[in-house]
């Protein structure tokens, strides 16, 4: 058997050797290039699958983070909403509540002064103010309302 090529000339067709040959050449051909395809195949099938994988994963990963981020904002709005809660509460006691001599801090008798009997059912308020205080004496962030004494004067002390 020779391993010359098949392409010999007007002999190749005469020749049931190199027909043998030829035939033996494209059936190896035929083999790599099933097996081309084959790869080919698993390669688009593997980056097929990663396509589909993949997406889902970014947006799940992505919209895990937007929820994320989403619910982070919401509890930052609702802590200063709270916060605005209680500063506009904090103020209202600032100007009605108990004085010494039975009297709201509004001139009228404590007794008498409604703001007071409702900043009264408030007990929080005053733990509030008294932990905001200690907050800014402690230089951290603090939600005292801007017009609170405690910033400007500092011999104030919650009560
Ligand atoms: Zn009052």
């Amino acid at each position: 058997m020779t391993t010359a090529s098949p392409h010999q000339g007007m002999t190749l067709r005469s020749d049931p050797e190199h027909i043998q040959l030829w035939q033996k050449l494209l059936a190896d051909r035929q083999r790599e290039h099933d097996k081309a395809v084959a790869q080919l195949r698993d390669r688009i099938a593997a980056l097929e699958r990663e396509l589909h994988e993949r997406p889902e994963k970014v947006v799940e990963r992505w919209h895990g983070a937007a929820e994320i981020e989403a619910a982070k904002a919401e509890a930052q709005r609702a802590f200063r909403s709270r916060q605005n809660a209680w500063q506009a509460l904090c103020e209202i006691r600032l100007l009605h509540r108990e004085a010494s001599d039975g009297r709201c801090r509004c001139g009228k008798r404590y007794a008498d002064c409604p703001e007071a009997q409702i900043v009264g059912y408030y007990p929080g308020l005053a733990k509030w103010e008294k932990e905001q205080w200690e907050r800014y004496r402690n230089y951290e962030d603090h939600a005292l309302p801007d017009r609170h004494p405690a910033l400007t004067n500092p011999r104030w002390r919650p009560d």
